[in-house]
């Protein structure tokens, strides 16, 4: 990835993880994570965006990110910071349609005017016309997995998959959304 950080020491992750794990469970839970990232404004951070997050880290599936998880979980956020900080060009702090189509298909994709406008309507949480930090991770986490569950269909890649109605539901029923 583009925008890999270096990982920080276990003493440095270590005084991070205790800060965010305000209850000293041992366990950083959802709640505690979302309190613990911000989005650039006061609003709080998109508990969608958390799940997603948790659900990648919890090796042991219990909703929560033990320790030795934790360093993954600090870099895939600092990676996305520098990210967003990166296709933020006008340093505004958001992404406006402009800034969130070029991210889009610096990472590939090949969208059309329309879909960029629907993206932009749906993850406008704020309803400036713009995408915040925590609303552009789940948008690219689900259109990343949506776009994984169709190539898996597609396998001569030309953009157009047959499936049954078992099949859809199979498929959308699966993913981690
Ligand atoms: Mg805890
Ligand atoms: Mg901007
Ligand atoms: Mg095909």
């Amino acid at each position: 990835m583009a925008f890999a950080s270096p990982m920080p020491s276990r003493e440095f992750l270590w005084n991070v993880f205790q800060s965010v794990d305000k209850d000293r469970s041992g366990y950083i839970s959802a709640d505690e994570l979302q309190v613990a990232l911000s989005n650039g404004t006061w609003t709080p951070f998109n508990p969608e965006t958390v799940r997603l997050m948790i659900g990648m880290f919890d090796k042991q599936n219990r909703g929560t990110v033990s320790f030795e998880d934790f360093g993954a979980l600090w870099k895939y956020v600092t990676d996305w910071q520098n990210c967003f900080r990166s296709f933020d060009r006008d340093n505004s702090g958001n992404i406006d349609r402009e800034e969130l189509k070029t991210a889009l298909t610096t990472f590939g994709y090949r969208l059309s005017e329309p879909i960029i406008d629907m993206l932009m309507r749906k993850y406008d949480r704020s309803g400036r016309g713009v995408i915040y930090f925590d609303d552009f991770i789940q948008c690219c986490i689900v259109l990343y997995t949506l776009t994984s569950a169709f190539r898996q269909h597609d396998t001569d890649q030309d953009g157009v998959i047959t499936i049954h109605y078992e099949q859809f539901l199979g498929m959308v029923f699966s993913l981690k959304i």
